[in-house]
């Protein structure tokens, strides 16, 4: 019953102090996969989302609102709206080089970006998109020198 992801001091110190939160919660809930049904780990919850405190983690857990998807069917989930976008606008091409794009090759060279982000440059025209940095970096630069010869 151990997370995957210790990782380092600050994570396990979080594990700790989460392990008896859990103690004095009356109703700590039992949590399974929305989709699948499979058993969900507070501690995975947790390693997964570090920059959350215990207590907001607690919270988040005993919500009798949200429902939570186990790792394998939130990557399904984000793969499907990912779909979604592309099934509006197949195909862009990148501002430098003029090779055509398909959205997933995109969000591949933006792993950063979150879906919403992706999802309103890929379907603004007016947003230039790059093949990858090497391209962004040689446009910004040729801009760049247009501007000075004007
Ligand atoms: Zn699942
Ligand atoms: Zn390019």
């Amino acid at each position: 019953m151990f997370p995957k992801k210790i990782n380092n001091e600050v994570l396990w110190k979080k594990i700790t102090k989460l392990r008896e939160r859990i103690q004095k919660e009356t109703n700590f809930r039992k949590r399974t996969c929305w989709k699948c049904g499979k058993d969900l780990n507070i501690y995975d919850f947790l390693s997964d989302n570090t920059e959350f405190s215990v207590d907001y983690i607690i919270k988040l857990w005993q919500h009798t609102l949200l429902e939570f998807h186990c790792c394998e069917c939130f990557k399904d989930l984000k793969w499907g709206e990912l779909r979604s976008v592309a099934d509006q606008l197949k195909y862009r091409y990148c501002q430098y080089c003029n090779k055509v794009m398909d959205l997933f090759t995109f969000s591949k060279v933006n792993k950063d970006l979150k879906i919403e982000e992706l999802k309103k440059i890929w379907l603004n025209s007016e947003s230039p998109i790059f093949c990858d940095n090497l391209c962004h970096r040689k446009f910004r630069r040729e801009e760049y020198f247009k501007r000075l010869g004007q």
